[in-house]
């Protein structure tokens, strides 16, 4: 089991929820859905994140998901 920090992946800098998982894709998925559960709570710091990446072109919003799915990988190859 990995985990990476809410931060890592695009999320408010103040957010230290641990994301776990046991794939890349694993956290990935449960990133956006503890995002997502924050906002449902009224978070503004996760909606500003959302917004600022819905601020984006397509093209950076996918070099962004990509960097974000590297990271996940990355944690998985660390140990
Ligand atoms: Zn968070």
């Amino acid at each position: 089991m990995k985990k990476i920090i809410c931060s890592d992946l695009g999320g408010p800098e103040s957010c230290e929820v641990e994301i776990k998982g046991n794939t890349p894709d694993e956290v990935a998925k449960n990133c956006q859905e503890h995002v997502m559960e924050e906002i449902g709570k009224g978070d503004s710091d996760h909606q500003d994140s959302v917004e600022n990446m819905q601020s984006m072109s397509p093209e950076e919003q996918q070099e962004k998901f990509a960097e974000y799915m590297k990271i996940c990988e990355d944690a998985f190859k660390r140990d």
